[in-house]
């Protein structure tokens, strides 16, 4: 028995035309294969619109989430309509979830907050109005599907906004479900990028999550392939909005893959990654990419030097206050730490460490805690660096041949990339100029 899953991502289901396409090559892998699975991200655009309506809302206005529903009405309906005609049964299923949309942002004015939960609820609308699309489409062309929430597949721990899958009850339940419907003969259309809490609550995966979806789904399966569709044709040597001569890489190792989509390429969610090939040669640099919306924060102080556990209570008080820590240098003179966290988490960092380190502050041994906001992380990528002499002088070149000043630096200890922190105005430029140094 062969199974593949396929994982249609915003704009490969963005339009009528798109899921037209996406009937077409479900029913040519069909021909290959016993058996097809697939993961749906929302229609782009529209996760982008249900937290602007949350948000929106939160902050008390009635009139721009009432606004959104009806834009996700035309949206989804135009589409439904263009694809099947009559829309039916799945145009009512489609209309009572934008209902659901405007109840729930009517709680969040009420309340007059987001909570992470309430995101979650919300931002899962997108993708259970595209699979109720898709699975109708499908059926319409004679191909047997049926619509799935994964929240009935995929248990996750309660962190809304970035919940955790758990691989054994998951794999339970996909096969439960899933396994009876493949051998009917149905193609399963599943909801990406969100979960369900033991207790049923809806839960997401992080923004993009939609990728990783397909990966648990195929790992519960044991699928024999899991191939994602996107507006891109592959991993590229970096974001082709950025630099027009971005080219796609022809082979990534999982480790480069990992690096990339932990430091920002959004053309793969960092959690899906599976080994991907064997480890490539040519240029020690492969690919570049960048995460915004950064802050760096420094710890400073002559008294430092030699203090045992400062670096400890540093990062006690980030832990405290559940900041993610992106990218770490010290100086090798011990006279500061930075470290690099969402611009989001900037303020609760600085006030963790204010109290955390109090008693160092107070006897002078640090003198200074200092955020600098807006700034970005520029990673060069490649497995090749291991073996290649030099290749830290050869950014810092291309990047001073650009006058662009660099705040910090730091190799992964894979020593599979070397990231530096920039100023926000200058991050494209960089991008571009080590991009050089990959063709
Ligand atoms: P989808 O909705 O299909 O998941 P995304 O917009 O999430 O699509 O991801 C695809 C986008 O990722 C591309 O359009 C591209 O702009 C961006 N991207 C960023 N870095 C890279 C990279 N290194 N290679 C390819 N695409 C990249
Ligand atoms: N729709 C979600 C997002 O926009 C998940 C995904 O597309 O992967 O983040
Ligand atoms: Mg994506």
């Amino acid at each position: 028995m062969s199974l593949l899953v396929m994982k249609f991502g915003g704009t490969s289901v963005g339009n009528a035309e798109a899921i037209a396409g996406l009937a077409g090559i479900t029913r040519d892998h069909l021909r290959t294969y016993d058996h097809v699975a697939i993961v749906v991200s929302a229609m782009s655009g529209v996760t982008d619109l249900l937290f602007q309506g949350a948000h929106t809302a939160a902050a008390g206005d009635r009139l721009t989430y009432l606004d959104i529903a009806r834009r996700l009405r035309d949206k989804h309906r135009d589409t439904l309509a263009a694809l099947i005609g009559e829309p039916g049964a799945v145009g009512e299923q489609v209309e009572q979830l934008i209902d659901e949309f405007e109840l729930l942002c009517h709680s969040v004015t009420v309340l007059g907050e987001a909570s992470p939960r309430a995101l979650d609820a919300i931002s899962s609308l997108g993708e259970r109005m595209s699979a109720r699309i898709v699975a109708a489409t499908l059926h319409a062309r004679g191909i047997a599907s049926e619509a799935l929430d994964a929240t009935e597949l995929v248990l996750t721990t309660a962190h809304f906004g970035g919940a955790v899958p758990q691989q054994p009850q998951t794999r339970e339940r996909t096969r439960a479900r899933l396994l009876p419907l493949l051998e009917a003969g149905v193609v399963p259309v599943i909801t990406g990028f969100i979960g369900a809490t033991e207790s049923g609550a809806t839960t997401t995966l992080g923004r993009g999550g939609s990728d990783y979806s397909s990966a648990i789904v195929g790992a519960a399966l044991d699928a024999d392939e899991v191939a994602i569709y996107t507006d891109v044709d592959g991993v590229m040597t970096t974001d082709p909005r950025l630099a027009p001569d971005a080219r796609v890489i022809p082979v990534i190792s999982y480790a480069e893959m990992g690096e990339l989509a932990y430091f920002g390429a959004k053309v793969l969610h960092p959690r899906t990654i599976r080994p991907a090939g064997p480890e490539p040669n040519g240029h020690a640099i492969k690919a570049v990419t960048s995460i915004r919306g950064m802050s760096m924060i420094t710890v400073e102080g002559r008294g430092m030097i030699g203090v045992p556990g400062v670096a400890a209570r540093t990062f006690g008080a980030v832990a405290s206050v559940g900041a993610n820590v992106l990218m770490i240098s010290q100086a090798s003179s011990e006279q500061s730490i930075c470290f690099v966290v969402p611009m989001t988490s900037s303020a609760a960092v600085a006030r963790a460490l204010e109290d955390g380190l109090a008693n160092e502050l107070a006897r002078r041994d640090v003198d200074r805690i200092a955020a600098l906001d807006s700034v970005v992380i520029v990673t060069a990528v490649g497995a090749g660096m291991r073996q290649t002499p030099g290749v830290a002088s050869q950014v810092f070149g291309a990047l001073a041949g650009q006058a662009i000043n660099v705040i910090a630096i730091a190799q992964g200890s894979s020593e599979c990339s070397i990231s530096v922190v920039v100023a926000g105005e200058d991050a494209d430029a960089a991008v571009r100029a080590i991009h050089a140094l990959t063709i």
